[in-house]
């Protein structure tokens, strides 16, 4: 058969490729820590599997209307508001996860030739999501800045002009666990307005942020109208696998991006959104468990790479860490794989090479063990 440019263009997801390469292997018989694929370890708070089960039992299975249930779009926008953003229900459609919100974003935004600028390093499936829509990319290196936004603004100036469509900023960041800070959020808004440029905030891991202040792109002056927030429930309520996330925008982008929806996926599960309406009204203190969780393993991660010597930047949020490792970085994450049963992404899958990519969404024990098997084997 002919394949289209469009797809020949693309990779298949580097974290899922690690993560399916692990999976292989236990399946074999070896024990693998995986810290490869970016999926909390815990199971979804009992309230919201209980929610799923009386909407199922209660007849919710079903098509769901294509943008969403009302009362989920409307707690949503509710949670919106109360970040200081001025969404209302209309202003939301709920996705089967983040991932194909953002897919539908660039659909609906970029084309052939349009400009897509990415703060390197950055999340995998953004590059992809660009170059299916047919457009180019223009990274800018945020690595020499210890993943920092701030320090990188004169870069970031040079790269955005008035040929720029699309920039996405990632906040907490994947891979680098950097929280970017309110000045960095404004030198970005200073330059869309400037050169009219369309945002796509990624705020999915808004909640796992371990003391730093959480800026959404669309709540400062001037950005309502060119931003596109990206949210889900995967991460901070682990749900990665019921599916469910959004995007919110003003209107016209809505209904735009909303024919994407419906002639795509139709709509997002119906019993999971009403799970969603339980997650976001009940459920604050499970997210607080289990961001303490990841916040000591950070701590716990952190201090065995301080005792092996290696120099690693302090993740702010998400529960990720960038590890310098080899110049090679795919061998040394391949090897690692192999000789240690350590599974983690590498760095160039994200734009930077050198490093690997921990999850360390993975118990204290399990981490430890890591560090053990990576030393022992001689990776550190
Ligand atoms: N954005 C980022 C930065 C992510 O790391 C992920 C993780 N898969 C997603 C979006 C998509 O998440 P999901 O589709 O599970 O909601
Ligand atoms: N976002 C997670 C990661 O980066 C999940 C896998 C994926 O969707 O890429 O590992």
């Amino acid at each position: 058969m002919n394949f289209t440019d469009r797809v020949e263009r693309v990779e298949p997801s580097a974290t899922l490729a690690v993560s399916n390469l692990a999976s292989e292997l236990e399946a074999d018989g070896v024990d693998v820590v995986d810290l490869s694929v970016g999926e909390p370890d815990f199971a979804t708070p009992a309230n919201i599997t209980d929610a799923g089960k009386a909407a199922m039992d209660a007849g919710e299975t079903g098509y769901a209307p294509s943008n969403g249930v009302p009362a989920l779009r409307e707690g949503i926008a509710a949670k919106l508001r109360e970040d200081g953003l001025d969404y209302e229900a209309g202003n939301v459609i709920v996705t089967p996860g983040a991932k194909q919100a953002l897919f539908e974003t660039f659909q609906t935004l970029v084309e052939e030739g349009s400009e897509v600028v990415l703060l390197d390093p950055a999340w995998v499936s953004y590059e992809a999501m660009a170059k299916l829509a047919g457009a180019e990319l223009n990274r800018v290196d945020l690595a020499p800045h210890d993943f920092q936004l701030e320090p990188a603004l004169d870069d970031l100036a040079d790269a955005v002009s008035d040929d720029t469509d699309l920039l996405v900023v990632n906040s907490p960041s994947n891979p680098t666990g950097a929280v970017y800070s309110r000045a960095a959020m404004e030198g970005v808004r200073d330059l869309a307005v400037d050169h009219d440029v369309t945002v796509v905030s990624d705020e999915i891991y808004q909640h796992i942020n371990y003391g730093q202040e959480h800026v959404s792109l669309a709540g400062l002056d001037g950005m309502f109208e060119r931003t596109v927030t990206i949210n889900g429930f995967s991460k901070a309520y682990s749900m990665t696998g019921w599916r469910l996330g959004y995007l919110a925008a003003p209107e016209d982008v809505i209904s735009q991006a909303g024919k994407v929806q419906s002639h795509s996926v139709s709509s997002a599960t119906n019993f999971v959104q009403h799970a969603g309406v339980e997650a976001l009204e009940n459920t604050d203190d499970a997210v607080v468990e289990m961001v303490d969780a990841f916040e000591s393993r950070r701590d716990r991660l952190l201090d065995l790479f301080e005792e092996h010597g290696k120099d690693v930047s302090t993740p702010d949020g998400a529960f990720y860490l960038m590890l310098p490792v080899a110049e090679d970085d795919q061998q040394w994450c391949q090897d690692a794989l192999k000789d240690a049963h350590v599974a983690t992404v590498p760095g160039s899958a994200f734009g930077a090479p050198g490093y690997a990519r921990l999850s360390y969404a993975a118990s204290t024990e399990r981490l430890e063990e890591a560090v053990e098997r990576l030393a022992d084997a001689g990776y550190l």
